[in-house]
């Protein structure tokens, strides 16, 4: 008979925060890829223990950034599963069974110290450290003091002697000394497991075989590692990940925080970014494609490429350049049906309603590094802008305000009387006008540009704006600049 082969199975088990860190969503995306490269399931697990610390919507905020990003889960909240419930609030009672039965093994024990006997201690050795005060209590000590009511929590009766090893994925073979760990608490007194001793429970009790996250848990691992082998457990395989960092003004480099810049996936989409675009770039940093230089991935792609032994443990630097050149990239990619879906909402919200807004995003399409960026490229269509400096004057296509002034003059009575308002006919039109009044058309094309715009910079030349604005706002636009010329 073949030996039945375990299914691979990685998980996502963030805490409810309120905002999803782009370390996170990296965490998540590399424990998704990890479990679907390899044929397995993905799960999501809210690990909302720590009721002080709860934000109300904050579990929607993370359900929604993996529904916007596609990394879909086999197992948790709304979906569910056989190891259920996946939220870690809806299973106290489950970790309760398993604290009682450490206890019962010796592998764990009752701890009467108050709040303030730790807050002394923590004072006297600036590090917090617990003294092992409870650890020898007698059996009818423990007893007694339960029967009185007495406020407790369960610590981890961590052995003094000895080594604790384990094989981290990324980062090799990690050993600690025992005696440098604590007896770290496993139940809390309100009965709440602590994130230490749920999650362990959780990942055997969900059939994790990998369990992915941050290199801020490497070293607290070896403690985990010994609850696997106190429950005779067979203990997962361990991928950390490593650090992210941000590069300061300073240029120095720390980890990635929000005075390096927008560090949430939502502020990030609000600020114009793609979700498939910051997925791609976050999945390049701590993971490189083995024989290529490809950095254009679709998240089936990465699922093919991606193997393990291609993480680096060397921090990587989120660099914002680089993720506009993935959203530039990403928004020239785009259907011009599919950025008119993202960019029509902005535009509609920004310009009045009897423009052209069809005509304009395909105008912007080609000019904007990211969504958030519109609102400026229209802001002379959104409302008339105030004339500043003298833009009639330019250089390359002769113009001066009184030519220009003679320009608009002419071109009015033939704009308003044309009978097709699209860009290729108002351009035919503008240049029929320059070769029978023996102007240079980009003299014409200047002095109507600025005369509907009054902006040096603008997406689109001329009549593509003469289009945009329609022929109303566009001929009010003219006179009113014949006036002020002639003012
Ligand atoms: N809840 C932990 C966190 O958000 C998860 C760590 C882990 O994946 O084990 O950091």
């Amino acid at each position: 008979m073949c030996e039945q082969k375990q299914t691979v199975k990685s998980r996502f088990a963030p805490s409810p925060t309120g905002f999803m860190h782009i370390g996170n969503l990296r965490t998540a995306l590399y424990s998704w890829l990890l479990a679907k490269s390899l044929g397995g399931d993905f799960i999501l697990r809210i690990e909302d223990t720590d009721q002080e610390r709860l934000v109300e919507g904050a579990v929607d905020v993370i359900i929604d950034t993996l529904k916007m990003t596609g990394l879909n889960y086999d197992e948790g909240p709304g979906v569910g599963g056989e190891a259920g419930p996946y939220v870690q609030s809806e299973r106290k009672e489950i970790y309760r069974k398993y604290a009682d039965q450490l206890v019962a093994q010796g592998d764990a024990y009752y701890c009467f110290c108050s709040a303030e006997r730790l807050q002394q201690l923590h004072d006297e050795n600036g590090l917090g450290g617990y003294d092992r005060h409870c650890r020898d209590l007698s059996a009818d000590e423990v007893a007694e003091r339960l029967a009185r009511g007495e406020s407790y929590v369960i610590r981890q009766r961590i052995p003094l002697e000895g080594v604790t090893k384990y094989y981290d994925e990324v980062f090799g073979e990690i050993e600690m000394e025992n005696k440098e760990m604590q007896d770290q608490v496993l139940l809390k007194a309100d009965g709440f497991p602590t994130y230490n001793f749920a999650h362990v429970v959780d990942d055997h009790l969900m059939g994790v075989t990998h369990v992915v996250r941050g290199s801020e848990y490497l070293t607290s691992t070896p403690k985990y590692a010994l609850l696997y082998d106190a429950f005779g457990w067979q203990r997962p395989h361990y991928v950390h990940l490593p650090l992210l960092m941000g590069r300061g003004e300073d240029g120095k480099v720390s980890k990635l925080s929000k005075r390096h810049g927008a560090v949430s996936f939502q502020e990030l989409v609000k600020n114009g970014y793609l979700p498939q675009a910051i997925l791609n770039y976050i999945a390049l940093l701590g993971w490189c494609p083995k024989g290529n230089n490809q950095e254009i991935f679709t998240l089936e792609e990465l699922q093919q490429s991606f193997s393990i032994d291609a993480i680096s443990k060397s921090p990587s630097i989120f660099d914002y350049d680089k993720l506009n050149w993935f959203n530039s990239e990403y928004i020239k990619a785009m259907s011009a049906e599919d950025f008119a879906a993202v960019a029509l909402p902005v535009i509609n919200e920004t310009c009045p309603s009897y423009i052209n807004a069809a005509k304009l995003a395909e105008l912007l399409h080609s000019r904007v590094t990211t969504l958030a960026e519109i609102a400026a490229q229209v802001d002379f269509i959104a409302g008339r802008l105030p004339m500043e400096g003298d833009l009639y004057t330019n250089k390359k296509n002769k113009t001066t305000p009184k030519l220009c002034a003679q320009i608009l003059a002419d071109i009015k009575p033939v704009l308003a009387e044309t009978p097709a308002w699209d860009n290729d006919s108002l351009f035919a039109l503008l240049k029929d006008f320059a070769a029978e009044t023996g102007v240079k058309s980009g003299a014409v094309m200047w002095a109507v540009r600025v005369a509907v715009a009054r902006k040096a910079v603008t997406p689109g030349g001329a009549t593509e704006l003469l289009e945009v604005l329609g022929r109303d706002e566009a001929l009010a636009r003219i006179e009113q600049a014949i006036a002020e010329l002639n003012a």
